[in-house]
């Protein structure tokens, strides 16, 4: 059956209408509490349609300057002394402020980045909210955390992130730092700046005192000139783990705190006692979720020799009718890849599949003519060697592999330079509990993937990054304890 005459069978077009919402031509950056006229400027697209969307600012060394200074004189004067209670209070306002955008916000994020908009409106947006709704309610709460001991503030922080989740690795980040306590310098990646900025107006409309948190957008440099100032405390990075480990040799000697959140390369292990047609579904939403733009995808499948012909056949099936087009659609299941250098990096990946002799498959999904995508695909007869199997593709491509017993399963998951995420599949509770406990991963899933809940730590192992981010461990991360 191929993906179209299944659509034309089944879906008319559903576009999510844009009329709604406010996005201006340009924006500055967001310092103490106003809006800072940009030196220099870019633009962000949609890497959709490949339209220019807005222009924004590109932050030099002034402007970074500028911004340390409010996050400081903020936690100086205001937020450090502020009590947990009031804190709580602004957190509670921004988490129902989200609520109420949340429609606007959702668009802005499917617009900037290409994800479909299914996705932004009921998982991306919904879990922003639920993690300024979470850390409101611990802000005044910190000494149950840890006890036994004395938690304070860090101070000013330094926080960059990536454009694969672009709100909710904004929420991720800046509402444990505000709940501790502490003040923000944030920078979002620069295919992706526009619903932070959209943040930053929200945190205006909810009062929140000038400083406590500034948003200034810019590339690369720009995240560099943020994580090296001298007076920022802490620096929490989610990105790639090269960066990662140029962060980690920048702040070592300084005395920063910092956590990393980088790659990864998980594992999908399926058993062939699991529930087939679920585990499927696991697949599928583990590594085509966001166009497989995610890191702790389940981009390496494992599945025991007896089923795997089966199993990928059905695989197959399932994938051809994935729909794959207008992020903004609400059909649509596979959305735009974010960039064109992205596009070209799962391109390169692939074709390095194809020459180490790996076999290709992909679905007949018709691709539009403008913007940026990819069919989704998979590979079978892949080896541990294949840099397919090893590096992370961050794009809708599974590598599959079989297995005959649990040990070899374990072995070949944890042969990874990765450690952030995992998955099991199987109806034997002994089982799942034995495999999953023997993945060095930050996070396992059984019999279900890519679940996130803001009480629920979230981070890797070994190249996979340090430190963890939400529940209780994740506000370790923005206390120092006495
Ligand atoms: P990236 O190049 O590392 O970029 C991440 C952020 O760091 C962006 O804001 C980027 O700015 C900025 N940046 C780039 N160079 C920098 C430097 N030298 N110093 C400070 N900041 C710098 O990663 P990406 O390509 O955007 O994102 C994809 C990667 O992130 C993947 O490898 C993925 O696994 C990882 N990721 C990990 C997690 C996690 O939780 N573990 C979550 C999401 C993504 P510009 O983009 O503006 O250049
Ligand atoms: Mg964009």
């Amino acid at each position: 059956m191929s993906n179209h005459s299944f659509l034309s069978g089944g879906f008319a077009p559903a576009p999510e209408s844009a009329d709604h919402i406010d996005i201006k031509q340009s924006y500055d950056h967001f310092i103490g509490g106003k809006w800072v006229k940009a030196s220099a400027r870019r633009t962000t697209i949609n890497p959709a349609t490949e339209a220019v969307i807005a222009e924004v600012g590109e932050a030099g060394k002034r402007e970074i300057n500028a911004a340390v200074k409010a996050a400081r004189k903020a936690y100086d004067g205001v937020w450090g002394q502020m009590s947990g209670a009031e804190r709580g209070k602004y957190l509670y306002r921004i988490a129902r402020l989200i609520q109420e955008r949340a429609r606007e916000l959702a668009v802005i994020e499917s617009m900037d980045g290409g994800k479909p908009i299914r996705e932004s409106r009921d998982i991306d947006i919904p879990l922003v909210a639920a993690h300024f709704f979470y850390h409101a309610g611990w802000a005044d709460k910190l000494e149950y955390a840890f006890p036994g001991r004395t938690p304070s503030s860090i101070g000013v922080v330094g926080q960059v992130i990536p454009w694969n989740f672009p709100l909710l690795m904004a929420a991720w980040k800046i509402a444990p730092a505000l709940a501790c306590g502490n003040t923000v310098v944030l920078k979002p990646a620069e295919t992706t700046p526009l619903t932070a900025l959209k943040l930053a107006e929200l945190l205006e409309d909810a009062g929140l005192p000038p400083g406590v948190v500034n948003v200034v957008t810019g590339g690369g440099e720009t995240g560099k000139l943020l994580v090296e100032h001298p007076d920022v405390d802490k620096v929490a990075f989610t990105g790639s783990t090269e960066v990662g480990k140029a962060i980690r040799r920048s702040v070592a000697g300084t005395g920063k705190r910092f956590t990393l959140e980088l790659g990864g390369k998980a594992a999908n292990i399926v058993f062939e006692d699991a529930a087939l047609n679920q585990a499927v579904e696991g697949i599928v939403n583990g590594i085509f979720f966001n166009q497989g733009h995610v890191c702790c995808a389940g981009s390496r499948l494992f599945v025991q020799e007896s089923i795997a012909d089966s199993l990928v056949r059905k695989l197959q099936k399932r994938m051809e009718t994935l729909v794959v087009g207008d992020p903004l659609d609400k059909n649509t299941d596979i959305g735009a890849i974010n960039s064109k250098e992205q596009l070209t990096r799962i391109k390169e990946l692939v074709k390095c599949g194809d020459e180490e002799g790996a076999c290709r498959w992909e679905t007949g999904a018709k691709l539009p003519r403008k913007g940026f995508w990819f069919k989704p695909t998979l590979f079978t007869d892949c080896a541990q060697s294949h840099r397919i199997v090893q590096e992370e593709i961050f794009g809708p491509v599974l590598a599959i592999q079989t297995f005959r017993t649990p040990k070899e399963a374990i072995e070949k998951a944890n042969n990874t330079p990765y450690g952030l995420s995992g998955g099991v599949w199987s109806d034997k509770g002994s089982k799942v509990f034995k495999v999953g406990s023997a993945l060095r991963a930050g996070v396992v899933w059984a019999n279900t993937f890519n679940k996130f809940d803001p009480t629920s730590p979230f981070g890797g192992y070994q190249e996979s990054g340090i430190g963890r981010e939400g529940g209780v461990h994740g506000l370790g991360a923005y206390v120092n304890l006495s």
